[in-house]
């Protein structure tokens, strides 16, 4: 048997990270994804590699100093009150909270994506999956909120320009939520060129426009079918990401379009992500040298995420 050519990212930190009791974005989903591939036999076909964390240099690329910092301060504070018999969680945003080993999963989230990054430039490996949490589409430069902290994509995006010197990067997002934090981070970047698809009006109520020529927003009404998703991405995403010619692509990979996740309203099933993993692919061999390092983002119904990861894991690694 030849060696794996697809990376798998993940570390044990990600699953401590929680938000509280019955909160959708939980450890839960990773062990899922997990055992699905274990059972499915996907994840003796893949080259397991363990997360380092985000160097804070890194982070500085897509994230205000600022940001960073007072993420950091929260986590110190949160340590220090937990021996004190202080709270266990800090609120950053409605829905978004931390607890004391969030500092350290989101360095890990964020660092899958640059090793995987490192991995596939450098030819070690011709994609990459990192399997981990908290996701990052709606951190934005200042900000935590949506269920994210750092930008792990946005992140590993500006790492690949700035470090690696690569002239032209893709990012591909199909979460069900519109990437706000992606696009405050990269719309004006013209070696940045966002496709994304997702449900509006919905949360986060952004994207409704294009704040800048490297973006192409498709905003698509709930109930939207997995066929009419496929026209768009034929019809929208490959043409421009043809124009493009990204010479890597970056994929925000959330779950939570699918019909049975019931976080947002469109109706796409395994077979639709398949399809478009397919697509992306395809651009990926044509002008990107198949470099494509893809992270996972939402997906909040456990059978349906894992089901769909299985089925964008096995176009990745040719299964
Ligand atoms: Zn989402």
């Amino acid at each position: 048997m030849t060696a794996s050519k697809t990376g798998f990212f993940t570390h044990r930190d990600c699953s401590m990270h929680e938000m509280g009791p019955g909160h959708p974005e939980c450890p839960a989903r990773l062990d899922a994804i997990h055992d699905r591939l274990l059972v499915s036999g996907v994840a003796d076909l893949l080259d397991h590699r363990e997360a380092p964390p985000a160097p804070l240099a890194d982070l500085e690329l897509a994230h205000d100093r600022m940001h960073i910092a007072a993420l950091r301060g929260l986590s110190d504070w949160l340590i220090e009150e937990e021996l004190a018999g202080g709270p266990p969680l800090v609120q950053v945003d409605t829905d978004t909270s931390m607890n004391r080993h969030t500092w350290k999963a989101a360095l890990r989230s964020a660092g899958a994506a640059l090793a995987a990054t490192d991995a596939v430039i450098a030819g070690e490996l011709e994609n990459a999956f990192c399997s981990v949490r908290p996701p990052g589409h709606h951190a934005t430069r200042t900000k935590a909120m949506g269920f994210c902290f750092f930008n792990n994509v946005a992140v590993a995006a500006k790492y690949a320009l700035q470090r690696h010197n690569l002239k032209r990067v893709a990012v591909v997002d199909f979460d069900v939520h519109h990437g706000n934090g992606t696009e405050d981070i990269l719309a004006g970047d013209e070696r940045a060129l966002m496709v994304s698809i997702f449900q509006h009006p919905f949360y986060p109520y952004s994207g409704d426009q294009n704040p800048a020529p490297n973006m192409l927003n498709v905003p698509v009404p709930a109930y939207t079918k997995g066929m009419d998703v496929r026209d768009i991405v034929e019809m929208m995403w490959i043409p421009r990401l043809e124009a493009f010619k990204p010479e890597m692509i970056f994929i925000s990979a959330g779950f939570d379009a699918h019909r049975d996740d019931d976080m947002g309203q469109l109706s796409l099933n395994e077979q639709d992500y398949t399809w478009i993993t397919m697509r992306i692919k395809d651009v990926a061999r044509r002008f990107s040298g198949g470099r494509i390092v893809s992270c996972l983002e939402g997906g909040y119904v456990m059978g349906p995420l894992a089901r769909s990861v299985e089925a964008h894991v096995r176009v990745l690694a040719d299964l």
